[in-house]
Parts: C-alpha cells; structure tokens; sequence
C-alpha cells in the first residue's frame, strides 16, 4: 500500500534532516494508514510558548533546528475520513509502519509514543546520540 503525503506534508519536510525525511517518505510508499505531516521546524519563541502551555516539556526540542538549519523531529498525525485523529490504537498502527520504513532505510528514529513518563503520539525524532 502507499499513501500520497500532501503537498503541505512535503513542504514541512524539506525542513526536517534529510535522513527523517526518507523515513517519513519510505513510510508513505509502505502504509495503507493516511497521515500528515503537522510539524517539524519550531522557532525558539514558539517552543518556549509550547514549554509554558504544557504541550511541551523541553527547551532542548528536536524542533528546534540543528546547526545545520535542519530538524531531528517531525510530529505526525494518521488521518481518518481526511481528518486528524488522535485515537491512540492508530498512532500504534502507524507507528509500526513508521518502524519498519527506519529500519529499511537503516536510520535509528525514536518515538514519543515509546516515552514513559509524558507519551508524545504523534512525535519522531533522530537520537541524539547518533544525530547531535
Ligand atoms: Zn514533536
């Protein structure tokens, strides 16, 4: 199955590290769930709101672009009926696919959904370790 990821969906990519976007882009070509791309570049202004509304946790955000102008986090949301969900089973189901898309790149990604203490469903990030 392959979705076709919204014009939208690839503008904000292009702002995302060039080994994020072939993960996102490889799981559009494998997943027969629709998402979208919500975000992936922040301002520092934007993340520091996002810190005091509670929506976030860090001023260290993945968000924030790297030296190289480019983001280690990409927030993704499944699509249903062409609208936004936030019902958690299809966050599990994407992320499989997710998943298996890094593995077949060869790119080690993170997911919020796997966090303990504050579940981030529609978050994916670049390690910090392999990607500083
Ligand atoms: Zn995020």
């Amino acid at each position: 199955m392959t979705i076709i990821l919204s014009e939208k969906s690839r503008i904000k990519l292009t702002g995302a590290h060039p080994d994020l976007a072939k993960v996102i882009e490889r799981a559009a070509a494998l997943s027969s769930i629709d998402f979208t791309v919500l975000e992936v570049t922040r301002t520092l202004a934007r993340q520091k709101e996002l810190v005091a509304k509670g929506a976030s946790k860090t001023m260290k955000s993945r968000h924030l672009p790297g030296v190289d102008g480019k983001s280690r986090a990409v927030d993704i949301a499944p699509l249903d009926g062409g609208q936004v969900s936030w019902a958690w089973p299809l966050y599990h189901k994407l992320a499989v696919v997710i998943k298996q898309a890094a593995k077949e790149v060869g790119v080690p990604i993170e997911w919020g959904g796997d966090w303990r203490s504050f579940k981030d469903g529609p978050h994916w990030q670049l390690p910090w370790a392999q990607y500083p």
